[in-house]
């Protein structure tokens, strides 16, 4: 069975959407199935991986509602072996369109069971906001991973992601794990940027990745050539920082899928 990892942080445009489809693209590389779910209405995941609106039979917007399956919305993102799972902007409704739904905070938990043995790993990527659409995703996740930007305020508000997080526990998913805090947009030169490292290094020990996500323009410019950066320009710095935090990933959360038999 497969892991699904949350991408979280409800501060915006801290890096969550550039680590859901490069993250999930490097661990297809690496030979893991993977699958991607856009879980923003704002869809920059799915045009980000190439997928046009109009070519696209359903979205999670369908799934969610009960109207379509996972199954029958999930499209190949050409040329990777990385499946995606496709938002559209109709989701922005959901949220309201949901209010009096039974069982709300678990439709997207549910809709995955029909394709979870199917990938070895699932990466949802969450709007900017910690209402309904994250709380699906931290309740269908195994983990969660927070993008950390290393700029002034980095820390501020994580301490209400916690507190969702600890909330999601409680009531909806016990098993729900932080599985890692990632540093984004690193500048070396910046003494903010060490600064801010440092500071997330000591508030939250071993759970931050070794591999710092370097500000790098290949990672900024991928998206509206609707490719993942390792597609992109493989020989980039954020191709190989992704790949590297691949690595840690599948030293950390994957490691007893590939110790099972
Ligand atoms: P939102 O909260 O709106 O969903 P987000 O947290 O998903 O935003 P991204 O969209 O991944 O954040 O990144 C915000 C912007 O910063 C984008 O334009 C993206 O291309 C750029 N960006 C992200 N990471 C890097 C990086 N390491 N180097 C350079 N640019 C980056
Ligand atoms: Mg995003």
């Amino acid at each position: 069975m497969g892991k699904t990892i949350a991408i979280a942080n409800q501060k915006g445009g801290v890096g969550k959407t550039t680590t859901a489809v490069n993250l999930a693209a490097c661990l297809a590389a690496a030979g893991r199935q993977a699958l991607l779910v856009d879980l923003d209405p704002q869809a920059n995941t799915t045009s980000g991986c190439g997928a046009s609106f109009d070519s696209l039979e359903g979205s999670i917007y369908e799934v969610l509602l009960g109207q379509a399956t996972l199954e029958s919305i999930v499209c190949p993102v050409e040329p990777t072996p990385l499946h995606l799972a496709p938002s559209h902007i109709r989701l922005a409704g959901a949220e309201v369109e949901m209010a009096s739904v039974i069982g709300r905070e678990k439709k997207l938990a549910q809709a995955l069971e029909q394709v979870v043995d199917r990938y070895e790993v699932i990466v949802v990527d969450c709007p900017p906001s910690l209402g309904l659409l994250t709380v699906n995703a931290l309740s269908a996740a195994d983990s969660v991973i927070i993008p950390v930007q290393c700029e002034y305020f980095a820390l501020e508000g994580l301490g209400k992601l916690l507190g969702t997080v600890r909330l999601v526990q409680r009531y909806l998913n016990p098993a729900l794990e932080i599985e890692g805090v990632l540093l984004t947009m690193f500048d070396q030169r910046l003494q903010l940027s060490r600064r801010v490292a440092a500071e997330v290094r000591s508030h939250f020990g071993p759970k931050v990745y070794r591999t710092a996500i370097k500000r790098n323009v290949s990672l900024a410019e991928a998206p509206s050539f609707g490719k993942p950066v390792l597609i992109y320009d493989a020989a980039s710095t954020g191709a190989e920082n992704y790949t590297d935090l691949a690595d840690e990933v599948c030293e950390t959360a994957l490691a007893a899928l590939s110790a099972a038999p």
